[in-house]
């Protein structure tokens, strides 16, 4: 039984879902790339998901880590791998080892602890790379990008044949090519994030926009977090496909922030914007 309604997205044949409403419970994962990003109180959904990436420590974002470890392990399934900032790894051993004694079963699970540029391998050609965010110590963003192997331009055109003959004698017919698909900023304030070209060039970024309204803007100074007028030049600078909005708080209603998302921003940066929470599934009444 699901212990949610969790929002479902379709986009660059992803399914992206989950559920953020900030303070509340971030949780956002993307099955079809064994990724979840934040874990928030582990819903049932996620759980068969072999990766969660934390973007940091805080409660509404990572407290169902321990639930999501062990119920991995009450189903039957590999042990999961969390990837944490390398300075939250300390704490969260704390946490499953208090478990483990509350419990009086071991819990167990593989933990990760990245920094900015870290690299982990989620399958043979998709990796996670950590980068900083500016929301609190250590706090990081992930990438998701693929890499492959492109032939180089002079040999496009040649047969099967003459490829293999060219690397029997040594020649690199090839060259990597690196394609982000989604990034995911975690909890932030505005920064300039078209420096890191792979964000910028991410098919799917996924943003936090935590406050909408004007009185709400020092608010959003103080817990480092972005607000709506942060958006046009936040992605104004980018090249992504689409964009999806989390994190909104619950002072605003969802109507209301529709409303100043719309007045905020160019109509052609509004055409890629979604907000996740807006596609959330009513489950059937029983
Ligand atoms: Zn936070």
């Amino acid at each position: 039984m699901p212990s949610h309604d969790l929002a479902t997205l379709r986009l660059c044949d992803l399914d992206i879902i989950g559920y953020s409403v900030g303070g509340e419970e971030t949780v956002v994962a993307v099955p079809q790339l064994d990724v979840c990003f934040d874990i928030g109180k582990a819903p049932d959904q996620v759980i068969c998901i072999n990766f969660v990436l934390l973007t940091h420590g805080h409660i509404d974002h990572a407290a169902g880590f321990a639930y999501y470890l062990s119920h991995r392990q009450f189903n039957g399934q590999n042990p999961g791998t969390i990837v944490a900032p390398k300075g939250l790894l300390g704490p969260l051993r704390q946490i499953l080892d208090a478990w483990a004694d509350l419990d009086g079963n071991k819990i167990p699970g593989n933990l990760i602890g990245v920094g900015p540029g870290d690299e982990v391998q989620i399958k043979p050609n998709l990796f996670a790379r950590a980068f900083p965010t500016d929301h609190c110590r250590g706090s990081v963003g992930y990438c998701i990008l693929e890499r492959r192997k492109k032939l180089r331009p002079e040999y496009v055109g040649l047969s099967g044949q003459q490829i293999v003959e060219l690397k029997d004698r040594g020649v690199t017919v090839d060259y990597p090519l690196e394609l982000p698909i989604i990034t995911y900023l975690g909890d932030t304030r505005y920064i300039d994030y078209s420096m890191l070209d792979y964000v910028a060039n991410s098919r799917i970024l996924v943003v936090e926009c935590t406050f909408f309204e004007q009185e709400h803007a020092d608010r959003a100074d103080a817990g480092r977090h972005i607000h709506v007028r942060d958006l046009p030049r936040l992605l104004g600078n980018l090249r992504n496909e689409h964009v999806v909005l989390v994190h909104i708080t619950q002072r605003t209603p969802l109507a209301q922030a529709r409303r100043l998302l719309k007045e905020s921003l160019p109509a052609d940066l509004l055409a890629k914007v979604v907000i996740l929470m807006d596609h959330r599934q009513r489950r059937q009444s029983q």
